[in-house]
């Protein structure tokens, strides 16, 4: 790992080499919105996709549905949103500018887990705690709803109003039973759904971490309410070693989590019930098999006065970041049956479903990935010095390119052959070929992009076809038959980890 991997590194990097772009950069940006670049959208793709495969296409009992944006706005009554979602907004009597209060606070060495509205204002006076740009005084703290406001319709008034969705979980609970009914599910089961949402937060920052327009990959996954401990696939995850920091420790002021299995967690009572315990195991193997090391993460849980207006318990999955420490990249939350109940309440509609003769209101048990969050702890995850070289060590699942072709030498009989195995190749892999500068540096290049394979064409290639394959993280090499070339690359990157010494 580089020693100081800063947030600006990552940054600049990510936009040099076409991962991220700074939206509508050429007008000057708008804040809190990234564009995926070239590499970026591959990647982007292969989380997407990898996440899709493990949880819902490999599953039998969760289905997936892909919902609207712009969305009915009684949905937001029901769910609380228009009460309860916001963050408090401080503005400067002298510039002007406006600001998060929980920041500024943060920043100020407070640390800060939902206040009300005259406990910030206490804090901020007793704290002296100014405008960070000009010095000037701070208002009152006043709640800001981040939800963004549309019309639907010609006319622009409160009634044409709607809301772009600030999270997918709410469209899945208004098609659950029409998805029940479609698809003829029986408890438990779960729904899944991955796509955009919106939230006008009042101070992005942090590059991908906080967004305004993001990406959510969700499950709600609905339990009868009685068979909450009745979880068959526990055995799967119950032997995990996770570090744990519970409630009961963070308001005993201690810091250091436990490092005790799933089995023991739930066992002690430290988590909900044992389909809760599933599904934080069960997002924690996912993360490990795209390539983060489970080291860096460790599982937190709310502390009564940060637990959602929904919530009985709540995990957060948080990614140790060597620029802003722990920081959450996922949510497991046991959301109760608040959900379904409001929207059986609101609608008038009988949202119960049948289970061993019975009617029951499920509860749900709700894993939340941010893609943002993930690509981000992905990159500060694979970002590594090799003899002191920067190498981004993605995982092949996700890597944006997996191979990488090159004629030894810039002449017309290697780059003719380099381009036949190339073309070959991309048929069945991202790749990318070069043909400029020494071998060494299109090497390194590749190396720093993440490309896993190297393929290079050399003379020995033009006398008996074969050629070599050049590993990234141990930059090891071996000679292939052309005809064999494909099966070999689907080979090791399948079995990748017998083929890296990862960095620890
Ligand atoms: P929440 O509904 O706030 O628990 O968010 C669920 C997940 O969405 C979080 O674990 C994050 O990964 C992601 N997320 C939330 N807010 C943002 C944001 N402003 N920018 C990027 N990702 C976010």
């Amino acid at each position: 790992m580089l020693q100081a991997l800063t947030l600006e590194d990552l940054t600049s990097f990510c936009i040099r080499r076409g991962f991220f772009f700074p939206s509508g950069r050429i007008y000057g940006g708008l804040r809190g919105f990234f564009d995926y670049g070239p590499l970026g959208a591959e990647l982007r793709r292969e989380i997407l996709d990898d996440w899709w495969y493990y949880f819902v296409r490999r599953r039998e009992d969760v289905v997936g549905i892909h919902g609207c944006i712009i969305t009915h706005p009684r949905t937001w009554e029901a769910s609380g949103h228009l009460e309860s979602f916001f963050d408090y907004l401080v503005t400067c009597s002298r510039c002007g500018r406006d600001f998060r209060a929980d920041h500024l606070l943060e920043d100020a060495g407070v640390k800060v887990v939902e206040l009300t509205a005259e406990e910030i204002s206490r804090l901020i006076r007793e704290k002296g705690v100014r405008c960070p740009e000009c010095g000037g005084e701070l208002s009152e703290p006043v709640p800001f709803n981040l939800m963004f406001t549309t019309y639907v319709g010609p006319k622009r008034t409160r009634a044409s109003e709607a809301y772009l969705r600030p999270e997918t979980a709410q469209l899945i609970f208004l098609n659950f039973k029409d998805v029940y009914y479609a698809s003829r599910l029986k408890l438990p089961f779960g729904i899944a759904q991955v796509g955009k949402v919106f939230r006008n937060e009042i101070s992005p920052r942090n590059f991908l971490f906080r967004l305004r327009e993001f990406e959510q990959m969700e499950i709600e996954y609905f339990v009868n309410p009685r068979k909450m401990d009745d979880c068959p696939l526990f055995k799967d995850v119950a032997d995990m070693e996770v570090q744990l920091l519970t409630a009961e420790r963070q308001e005993k002021g201690l810091e250091e989590p436990l490092r005790i299995t799933l089995e023991e967690a739930w066992e002690e009572g430290l988590i909900s019930c044992k389909w809760h315990a599933y599904w934080i195991g069960e997002s924690l193997r996912w993360l490990e098999r795209i390539g983060i090391s489970l080291e860096r993460i460790r599982v937190r849980e709310h502390v009564k006065t940060e637990l959602a207006h929904y919530a009985i318990q709540t995990f957060d999955i948080e990614y140790n970041f060597p620029f802003m420490g722990w920081k959450e990249i996922e949510g497991v939350s046991n959301r109760g049956d608040y959900d379904l109940r409001r929207h059986q309440q609101y609608s008038g509609k009988d949202l119960a479903v049948e289970d061993d003769g019975e009617k029951v209101l499920p509860h749900v048990i709700e894993p939340s990935f941010g893609l943002e969050r993930i690509i981000l702890a992905a990159l500060a995850d694979a970002y590594t010095l090799i003899k002191g070289r920067p190498v981004l060590s993605l995982h092949p699942r996700i890597a944006p390119v997996k191979v990488a072709v090159f004629p030894i030498v810039n002449k017309p009989d290697f780059t003719r052959k380099a381009r036949e195995v190339y073309h070959m190749v991309k048929e069945h892999y991202t790749a990318i070929y070069d043909e400029k500068g020494t071998i060494g540096k299109r090497y390194f290049k590749a190396d720093e992009i993440g490309v896993p394979l190297a393929i290079t064409i050399d003379g020995k290639t033009l006398e008996d076809d074969t050629v070599t394959v050049r590993f990234r993280d141990t930059r090891e090499q071996i000679r292939v038959h052309t005809s064999q070339l494909i099966q070999k690359i689907r080979e090791i990157l399948e079995n990748w980890h017998h083929h890296t010494t990862r960095k620890t």
